[in-house]
């Protein structure tokens, strides 16, 4: 009688897990619509870099960053101080790797931007992410100035976990803020100085896959496999 009510919880607990699997699978089962973050005019001016920041990029060179794929030097475009998505080369990644942090970005999305939903200007910035290109935490880079998706996966959100509070996203063109305080799985995001994720806890890792290596220090990654965004002044300061 007891090994038969332990084999119906055991068996219940995997069509449970069925169940969850299947519904990840249905992409309308994790995007979420509304309420969508209320638009906000962020402040107009930049700060400039703590003393104690890591430079990882100043506009001069890639020498901190490599090619995710092969490890090989990172290879995307330098011009004007800024870096280029190639998304011939793909993902980029730091050398170094991090875990409790405050990180500095600034990115900008071509003024000529087209495209609609996902498909305007998509990147994303992998927190803590996994060894050479598995993966990670994606903070959500793309054009919604006046561009509706579902609003776990628009700009500033964790990827298809949390949407941003509001919206204080620019225009195609203008450069834009992301300052993340990431200290474990506990996230803080600031964009163009406003306040959009306070002190979430990041349920797991982007896509819902596990991996043992989650949890140790990993390197910054740059989603490289769109359109030409740019970025710059990437700064970090580790905790410890
Ligand atoms: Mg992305």
């Amino acid at each position: 009688m007891k090994r038969t009510l332990i084999l119906s919880v055991f068996f219940m607990n995997i069509s449970s897990i069925v169940l969850a699997q299947e519904k990840q699978n249905r992409h309308e089962e994790t995007e979420i619509y509304s309420p969508v973050p209320p638009k906000v005019t962020p402040g107009a001016a930049f700060r400039d870099a703590p003393s104690d920041a890591i430079i990882l990029f100043d506009g001069k060179n890639l020498d901190q960053w490599v090619n995710s794929k092969d490890s090989s030097a990172a290879s995307w475009i330098l011009s004007d101080h800024a870096m280029t998505v190639n998304k011939t080369t793909g993902d980029i990644q730091t050398k170094r790797v991090f875990s409790d942090y405050q990180l500095h970005i600034e990115y900008r999305i071509p003024a000529n931007i087209s495209g609609s939903d996902q498909a305007r200007g998509n990147s994303g910035i992998f927190l803590a992410s996994l060894p050479w290109g598995a993966g990670g935490y994606e903070l959500q880079v793309l054009d919604n100035y006046d561009n509706a998706t579902y609003v776990n996966g628009q700009a500033a959100s964790i990827y298809k976990q949390s949407p941003p509070l509001v919206n204080p996203n620019r225009k195609p063109g203008e450069w834009q803020t992301y300052d993340v305080t990431l200290v474990g799985r506990l996230v803080t995001l600031a964009v163009n100085g406003k306040t959009v994720i306070c002190n979430q806890i990041i349920p797991g890792i982007t896509g819902g896959a596990l991996d043992s290596h989650e949890g140790e220090p990993g390197p910054i990654m740059i989603q490289g496999d769109h359109g030409p965004i740019d970025f710059r002044n990437i700064l970090i300061t580790p905790a410890k």
